[in-house]
């Protein structure tokens, strides 16, 4: 015979459940507004059954003013059909005078002959501790960004004067010995700034999409620049380091320039890091419908090519090879980039013979002669900076340093310097003379560059002045925020004498 349960041990289990459960429980009329609350009901917001008045009032007094609307909408569109439950989450003011999060649940149980609800019953569950969590894991992610873009641009800033030094102090050496011991300076600077680079995206990729900006550019070009970068580097391990580039000279590729450029250097510089002699190559060539650039090297190989995608992964931990620095970060995130621009990394490699890292991208990506309006593929032009004559830059930098370098910089051109070291000293100087160019960096005392920018187009309008941002922050990161201020372009820091004349030929002549 099957068990029968009876009506009193079923109310007897019910009001287990809700107390061991923590949920308490309401029974509304829509039709009168009569409520039924029990005592969990009340106890959540710390008053007793005997403080209610048993109406919906009881609730909606209760409830914070700007949940309200919310709720009525999705207690109608439960009641008129729409949802086939009523789940809401609101605040609700507890005795102590705090807020509470109360998730409300619930259903119509019983309709009158022309379908009007007259009894729907739910149950409400205090989930204040779990949006505590969630709150401040929201912050502690928040000030975790604010972090790695504070060490960033911390750690960016005086590598940038040092480099930028070294390079000025090298163009007066006559000394042979000097100038190396000086090139040893630069490519240490370089490698820093990679290291933080990916330090910083790693911490930025955890399940986040990459912001990518296209543009179209020479492929040669890239991968010149690319090696040039490390020719010192192998040499002193006593490496070659060569490129054959198989396609068309004049073959361009539209892609996000910079990240492709970190993820090749990333290969070449893992190609040099695990390969003791022979030769590094960077080679290009198309076959079918992809083109493959790869960095081939004659150095340990890899063991297991599982491993080497993981974050943090170093052979390093389990080897003894004692001359290899290692973070195992580039991998991971060279992985991620490559994958982002729409293209795939191939490895081949042997163990003590070398290894073949490959970057394949689909032919369409490429073009014969197709340099973009905004992708001029200006690496290699020279600008002549005679046509400055009689224009004037304001160069506006809290610095010292920074100042002195883009004067050094800009020291055998005919271009008018004046200076200033925060926003509201540029202003002034704006006021009685005539300036072409401002290039201001971004975070100062008294007013930062954005601050400026929006303070000279409000007094000078759209055209006229060009405002060139130069700062250690990304790029990426800021430039929606200029833009909107009327900003015309930025420069990263570290930029060099090149990059600096270039983005002001744009604007003056
Ligand atoms: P790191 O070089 O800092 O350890 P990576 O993520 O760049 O970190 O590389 C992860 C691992 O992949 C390395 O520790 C190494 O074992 C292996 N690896 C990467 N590139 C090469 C290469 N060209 N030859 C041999 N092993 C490599």
């Amino acid at each position: 015979m099957p068990l029968r349960i009876d009506d009193a041990y079923s109310k007897e289990r019910l009001k287990l459940v809700l107390d061991s459960t923590r949920l308490g429980m309401w029974d509304w009329n829509p039709q009168t507004n009569d409520v039924l609350f029990d005592k969990n009901w009340a106890e959540m917001l710390g008053i007793t059954v005997d403080d209610l008045t048993m109406t919906l009032d009881d609730w909606s007094s209760r409830v914070h003013p700007d949940d309200m609307e919310k709720c009525f909408e999705d207690i109608q569109a439960h009641i008129s059909g729409e949802k086939d439950f009523y789940e809401n989450l609101h605040r609700m003011k507890h005795a102590d005078g705090s807020w509470v999060y109360i998730l409300d649940r619930g259903r119509v149980v019983e309709r009158d002959e022309e379908g009007n609800a007259i009894r729907f019953t739910g149950t409400h569950a205090d989930v204040t501790p779990l949006k505590k969590a969630e709150f401040e894991s929201s912050l502690a992610l928040k000030s975790r960004d604010r972090f790695f873009s504070a060490v960033s641009h911390e750690l960016r800033a005086p590598i940038h004067a040092m480099l930028g030094l070294v390079d000025q102090v090298k163009k007066q050496l006559t000394d042979e010995s000097l100038e190396r011991s000086l090139s040893i300076v630069q490519d240490s600077g370089q490698h820093l700034l990679f290291l933080i680079k990916d330090i910083l995206d790693a911490s930025k990729l955890q399940g986040a999409a990459l912001e990518l900006q296209y543009s179209t550019f020479s492929l040669e070009g890239l991968i010149k620049r690319a090696v040039d970068l490390f020719n010192y580097r192998a040499s002193e391990k006593g490496l070659r380091l060569n490129y054959s580039f198989q396609l068309e000279e004049k073959a361009c590729l539209n892609t996000d320039h910079g990240r492709l450029y970190q993820a090749l250097i990333n290969l070449i510089s893992n190609a040099i890091k695990y390969t003791e002699r022979g030769t590094i190559l960077v080679e290009c060539m198309a076959k079918d419908s992809v083109v493959s650039l790869s960095v081939v090297d004659t150095g340990v190989g890899i063991e297991n090519e599982n491993d080497i995608f993981k974050p943090f992964f170093s052979v390093d931990t389990k080897s003894d090879i004692d001359d290899v620095h290692s973070t195992g970060l580039g991998l991971s995130i060279t992985k991620e980039i490559i994958e982002a621009l729409g293209f795939h990394l191939v490895i081949e490699s042997t163990v003590n013979v070398g290894s073949r890292f490959s970057i394949e991208i689909p032919i369409e990506k490429m073009s014969a002669d197709g340099v973009g309006e905004d992708g001029v593929d200006d690496v290699d032009q020279s600008v002549d900076t005679s046509q400055w004559n009689g224009k004037t830059i304001l160069v506006v930098d809290d610095t010292p340093i920074n100042i002195s370098l883009v004067e050094m910089m800009l020291e055998d051109t005919p271009l008018h310097i004046l200076t200033a070291t925060n926003g509201k000293e540029a202003l002034s100087l704006l006021r009685h003379h005539k300036v072409d160019v401002v290039l201001t960096d971004l975070h100062m005392p008294h007013m930062g560059g954005l601050q400026l920018s929006r303070n000279i187009r409000e007094a000078h309008g759209a055209s006229g002045i060009k405002i060139i941002i130069a700062s250690a922050d990304t790029k990426t990161e800021v430039w929606a925020e200029c833009e909107e201020v009327g900003v015309d372009d930025y420069l990263e820091k570290p930029f060099d004498e090149d990059s600096l004349h270039r983005v002001i030929h744009q604007y003056i002549s």
